[in-house]
């Protein structure tokens, strides 16, 4: 079975500190000859031709960390999914948790964006995840169920998109839910999701846990955000996703 890994580099770097990670990480894909796991770099936008000199020969992809729903025009600041696919793009995030609070991104909106990165040839990471507050009080089941319904866009076949559970509480916080909480919750979430579907977690993976996650039924592999960010804890997440493919 295909794990993918994907490496959101959010707003961190430079074009040299990018280009070496770019380059440690597509060397260590190429030795290993890896069979069974995908693995996608998301550094940001401006880094993107950096990034992509460094993977290139190898079966690295280079990702987008969001696009407009947009396809052109008078949108400062904005990218189209176009522009993405323009600089060698083939996924991009949608609707990661910092853009949902720190933008008022709203499902309808993110499910736009998702049509439009399609459109272009791009693969939607649709990510969707509750805070603490809605996992304490039970309401988790319900708000993940209406993200999932209406922030992948109907028509959506399991092949176009991947969908990323990323609980709030476990982003960048050393938090990570537990196994049981992580195969409960994927669970839950493939019913409201096309037939075939897959579902990446995302939440504070690091080296010493990417094993025993990827190992929970239906997580078919991982958003990582901290830990993208050094080559070693990176490559180490790439090894135990080729791992639990064998
Ligand atoms: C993320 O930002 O998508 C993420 C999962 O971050 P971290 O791995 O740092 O928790």
């Amino acid at each position: 079975m295909q794990k993918t890994v994907i490496g959101n580099w959010k707003m961190h770097g430079t074009l040299e500190s990018a280009a070496s990670l770019a380059s440690e990480i597509s060397n260590y894909v190429s030795v290993s000859a890896l069979q069974r796991t995908k693995v996608v770099l998301c550094p940001p936008a401006i880094h993107a031709t950096k990034v992509l000199e460094n993977i290139a020969g190898s079966t690295v992809s280079l990702g987008g960390q969001d696009c407009s729903d947009n396809e052109q025009g008078a949108y400062t600041g904005d990218i189209s999914s176009n522009m993405l696919v323009d600089v060698g793009a083939e996924y991009v995030i949608l609707g990661h948790s910092e853009r949902r609070a720190g933008y008022a991104e709203s499902d309808a909106l993110i499910a736009d964006k998702a049509v439009a990165a399609k459109e272009a040839g791009l693969i939607p990471v649709i990510c969707i995840g509750e805070s603490l507050e809605q996992r304490e009080s039970g309401e988790y089941a319900h708000v993940l169920e209406s993200q999932a319904k209406n922030s992948v866009p109907h028509g959506f076949h399991a092949n176009d998109f991947l969908l990323a559970y990323e609980p709030v509480w476990a982003i960048g916080t050393g938090k990570v839910a537990d196994n049981e909480t992580i195969h409960v919750t994927h669970e839950h979430i493939i019913k409201q999701l096309p037939q075939g579907s897959a579902i990446i977690y995302g939440g504070s993976v690091k080296p010493e846990n990417a094993l025993e996650i990827m190992q929970i039924p239906h997580v078919d592999g991982v958003l990582v955000g901290g830990a993208s960010l050094k080559s070693n804890s990176f490559n180490a997440i790439i090894a135990a996703a080729e791992q639990e493919g064998d």
